[in-house]
């Protein structure tokens, strides 16, 4: 058998297993919203620490060790865990999936939300307790043993890892998963709570950092020439693109069904470049992928923080830490994105790396 019959026959009974494991599901009785095939939903993996406050716990652990750590959940296992930094942004897809669910009754196409966590089983238990506390549909756990994420992660067929460990992000970036390290921002904002609200940066998020190679070492004069000069060809595509696909596909289904203006999802792209000097390319990229994001701001090197203060996301993507600061400290919840080569700089400057020393 050569390799490409031996995938389609695993693919063919990977088919057959959910199939049977749905009809199995499908006959018990439940007034309950089944979970749907990872192929049809867009998955988005959190890990416990971004959908639960677990600062005091972390501490625990850290102080005085797993065992204490372990006894100190299960004592308080009876009392909620406080929402996280990840948990209005899961809030906002269960509503999304509310609405869809009213649209298309039949369809799996919905956020399918997997905890990942490598907790151990007694702390589930609180995990556990606290999801049906605050009412939130997630039924698929993985329990990763301190074993890395991305073999789950990939089995799911991810479309969004959120973690606190930066570590486990960059190598599921590195596979190829659209990931980010979530931070909680100084002080809590009243986000939507009838519709998802994504923000992403451009190079080095949506798009490659192969423009922003050329403003690190050659500065904004040659960047500017160089994005003039290649209007027309379309940049690469970044580590969340993949991400604003899952959305779009979404969007389009509330058009549809004639909700263009009462979409509960809406994107922002909140980038660095002047609109008139290098923004057409990032729109013609966009075009050339059939995406559309609803708002475009250009902020010609603005800080961010104060624009995203006015749009509160639900989430915010960027791959450089001072874009991540500048947004926290205003109240929005940010992700770093740890790819490209911002990652070697910080506000403009080369991080000089010290022989010996660890980074
Ligand atoms: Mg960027």
């Amino acid at each position: 058998m050569s390799v490409t019959e031996e995938k389609v026959k695993v693919r063919d009974e990977e088919e057959q297993d959910w199939e049977a494991a749905k009809a199995a599901f499908n006959n018990l009785k439940s007034k309950k919203p089944r979970p749907p095939k990872p192929s049809n939903a867009i998955t988005i993996a959190v890990s416990s620490r971004t959908l639960f406050d677990m600062v005091e716990e972390r501490k625990i652990y850290e102080e005085q060790g797993m065992e204490q750590y372990v006894s100190y959940n299960e004592k308080h296992e009876s009392e909620p865990l406080k929402p996280g930094a990840a948990f209005p942004f899961v809030k906002a897809l269960m509503t999304v999936n509310a609405r869809l669910r009213k649209l298309y009754p039949d369809s799996e196409e919905l956020f399918d939300i997997v905890l990942m966590t490598n907790n151990h089983a007694q702390v589930g238990v609180r995990l556990i307790n606290s999801i049906n506390h605050y009412d939130l549909l997630i039924e698929r756990f993985c329990m990763t043993g301190g074993q890395s994420p991305v073999g789950y992660l990939k089995a799911y067929l991810t479309n969004l890892y959120l973690s606190k460990d930066s570590g486990k992000v960059k190598e599921a970036i590195e596979e190829g998963i659209a990931a980010a390290t979530l931070f909680t921002p100084d002080k809590r904002m009243e986000l939507s709570e009838t519709q998802l609200r994504v923000a992403f940066d451009g190079d080095a998020v949506l798009f490659s950092d192969e423009s922003e190679i050329i403003v690190k070492q050659q500065g904004l004069d040659e960047f500017f020439a160089h994005e003039k000069a290649n209007v027309n060809t379309p940049l690469a595509q970044g580590p969340l693109k993949c991400f604003l696909e899952a959305l779009g596909k979404l969007q389009r289904k509330f058009y549809s069904k004639n909700e263009r203006l009462n979409c509960p999802i809406r994107t922002f792209l909140v980038t660095a470049r002047s609109a008139a000097s290098s923004g057409a390319r990032v729109l013609k990229t966009l075009r050339s992928w059939g995406l559309e994001i609803d708002e475009a701001l250009f902020l010609a090197g603005a800080p961010k923080g104060p624009l995203l203060e006015k749009i509160r996301p639900h989430i915010f993507f960027d791959d450089q830490m001072f874009h991540v600061e500048g947004a926290t400290e205003l109240g929005t919840i940010a992700a770093h994105v740890p790819y490209g080569i911002g990652q070697k700089y910080h506000k403009g400057k080369l991080i000089e790396k010290v022989e010996g020393k660890k980074q």
